[in-house]
Order: C-alpha cells, then structure tokens, then sequence
C-alpha cells in the first residue's frame, strides 16, 4: 500500500474535434462578456477564427506573446486588456502564450482580475499546471480542440510530445508520487508514444493527434500535481541560463535523465519502459525522438561544448528531491552523452 495526499486541481476540460467553436459557451460559464484573444505573431490566422467563434464576446486580439513571457510584453498586453476593458483571455497556442494568460492574470489580481479559457495547440502542459515563475495562477477552463493541432509541424510535434512525457516520467518518480497522477502517467506515456509514429506517417493522422493530445493533457496534470526533479531542473537551467529552446532540450535531455535515475528509481523507470512497451526506457525514448525526426543532441541544438561545466555547476548547486544522487562530476557526464547525442547504455 502506498500512502498518499491528492489534491485535484479545479479546472474544466473539453475536449474533442472542433470544441473551439464552443470557447464563448466557456466564456459565458465564467460570468465573462469581454474576451481579449492572445496569440504568438505565428498564430493570428487561429485568433481570428476565435475572435469569429466568440462573436459578440469579442473585444481584440493581442498577437505579440513571446517564449519565457517577457515582462514588457506582459505590460504592453495588460494595458491593451485594460484599455478594452477585457474581463477575460482567450489563450490560443502553446507554453508561451498560455503562460502570457497567467501573467496577465496574476498582474490584474489586484483589480479585476482577467479570467482564462486556455485553447491549447502544442502538448507542452501549462494549460493545465498553475505554474508561472515563482507563483501560481491557473486557467479557469480548458478547451482542447484536436483541430488545431493539425498544423503543428512535425518535428515540433515531437520535441513537444516528448515535452509532455517528461512531466509523466518525472511524476512516477516524484516524491509526492500517488496512484491517481501516476496511473494518468501511463496512459498519457502510452497515449503520446503510440501517437508520434502515426503523425510521422500523416501529419493530419485523427487517430494520432486525438491521442498526443490526449496525452499531453495527462501528462500536463501531472506536471500541475507532483514536484519534478533533475530532469526539469537541468531543462530550466539550459533555458534561463543558455537560452536553450524548451521543448528541444526536453527532448534531448530525457533520456539521459532516465539513465542517471534509473538505478535508484526502478519501479518508476519499469513502468515507463512497459508504456513505451520497450525493455529499457531510456533507450526507448532516446529511440522514439530519434525515430520520428527530432534532434537527439545538445551539440545540434548549438549549445557550446564550453559550457557544458559551468551548466553541471548549477544543476549540481541547487538541491533538490531527486531519486539518484545529485553529483557535479556525474551531471557532467550526463550532459556530456546529451551533447554529443549518444543512445544511452
Ligand atoms: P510555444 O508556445 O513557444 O510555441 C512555439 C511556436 O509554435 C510558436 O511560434 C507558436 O505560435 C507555434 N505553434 C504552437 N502551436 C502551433 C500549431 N498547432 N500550429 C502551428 N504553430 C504552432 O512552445 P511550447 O513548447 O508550447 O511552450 C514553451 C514555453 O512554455 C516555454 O516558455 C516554457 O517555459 C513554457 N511552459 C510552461 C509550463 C508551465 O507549467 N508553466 C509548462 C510547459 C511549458
């Protein structure tokens, strides 16, 4: 028997084929009138199909929303909410834009503060975690439409699922582990790793995108319900000390986080290989990025050799639960193999 804490995290979720043209039922749900849609410059052709959805509810779009969401960006948006006196956001994309719709709530909180309906595009997760920095906020709704994914390219298509499966990895080694998150672990590991090659061979796959999003809300749950560990650690510390792209690091990383971990979190590790239906997990998942297109090395990422050292230094500096032992010459190794892209032992 393992003991545990639960605490389920209060969000709704729709999901299905074409339930964005449902957003201003969700809006209503909220008791909002006044929505301001929020996109990446990349994705304003999704927004104005939202603001049409949203019809009378609609008040702009906000089209600037930026990886690691960028304080100015954040001021600039909120005045724009402000000044069209939006009393809620539509989030229509990824990670970036989605935790734009987390700033600007958690920057309204002392007024009125901006509801979210999150409409999710990529399989990063923070739809469905009510982490932003240091604080929390989390989206009221969440609107998982299969269609939109449709455009999501391959390879970001990938790097994003394997995004996803990370935070199922993690959770299954995570202190706070329980059986709920770890049985949507599973099935979101399952969902995803059945769902890339399928996509590989046809990138509108339904089949396909239905179940990678379906995982990546899994997945996403249990990234907003457990601590993760050295693998996410070590992806922030590329990220906001290299400038590391996010889902491409992930991907690259994992593998070779499983390995360091594996000798000391053996049931977590044997049950992500037995989703993956493989023998060895990190093999298994070094293979499935590698399989399906995505790159499987730092070096191909442009990180420089020289700061392999300093980035182990700060992995190492900070402690954190962990299953293995948090060692800077171990770590080092680790990201070693990463950089140069080998298939771990
Ligand atoms: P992203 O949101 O930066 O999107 C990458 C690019 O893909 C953007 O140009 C975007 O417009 C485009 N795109 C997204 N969906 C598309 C689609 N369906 N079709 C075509 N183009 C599409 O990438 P991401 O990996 O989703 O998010 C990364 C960011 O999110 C990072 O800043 C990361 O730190 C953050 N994040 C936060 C959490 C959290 O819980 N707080 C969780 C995961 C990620």
């Amino acid at each position: 028997m393992q003991p545990f804490v639960y605490i389920a995290l209060p969000a709704r979720v729709v999901f299905g084929f074409g339930t964005a043209k449902q957003v201003a039922q969700e809006v209503t749900r909220l008791g909002c009138s006044r929505a301001l849609v929020l996109t990446t410059p990349q994705q304003v052709a999704a927004g104005e199909q939202v603001q049409a959805d949203l019809g009378d509810l609609n008040v702009g779009i906000y089209s600037k929303a930026a990886m690691h969401t960028p304080l100015e960006v954040t001021l600039d948006a909120l005045a724009q909410a402000k000044a069209l006196g939006a009393d809620c956001c539509v989030a229509v994309g990824g990670g970036s834009t989605i935790g734009l719709a987390k700033a600007l709530a958690l920057h309204s909180a002392n007024s009125a503060k901006l509801k979210i309906v999150a409409i999710p595009t990529t399989y990063a997760g923070s739809e469905a975690t009510p982490i932003i920095g240091q604080t929390e906020v989390l989206p009221e709704a969440i609107v998982y439409d299969v269609e939109l994914t449709l455009s999501l390219p391959p390879q970001m298509t990938v790097t994003s699922g394997l995004n996803a499966i990370a935070h199922a990895v993690e959770a299954l080694w995570a202190v706070e582990a329980n059986p709920i998150i770890s049985s949507l672990a599973i099935q979101g590991i399952k969902a995803i790793a059945r769902s890339l090659p399928l996509i590989k061979a046809g990138p509108q796959s339904k089949d396909g995108r239905a179940d990678a999003l379906f995982g990546a809300w899994a997945c996403g749950t249990c990234l907003g319900a457990v601590g993760m560990s050295l693998h996410h650690k070590l992806c922030h510390t590329l990220g906001g000390s290299f400038n590391m792209p996010h889902a491409e690091t992930h991907t690259v990383i994992l593998p070779h986080a499983v390995a360091y971990n594996a000798p000391f979190a053996a049931d977590a590790v044997s049950s992500v290989a037995k989703a993956l239906g493989v023998a060895n997990a990190s093999q298994g998942l070094y293979d499935l990025a590698k399989e399906n297109g995505a790159p499987y090395s730092l070096k191909a990422l442009g990180f420089k050799e020289e700061d392999l050292e300093r980035a182990a230094e700060l992995a190492a500096s900070a402690p954190y639960p962990n299953p293995a032992p948090l060692k800077k010459e171990k770590l080092l190794a680790l990201l070693r193999n990463a950089y140069e892209g080998v298939r771990p032992l």
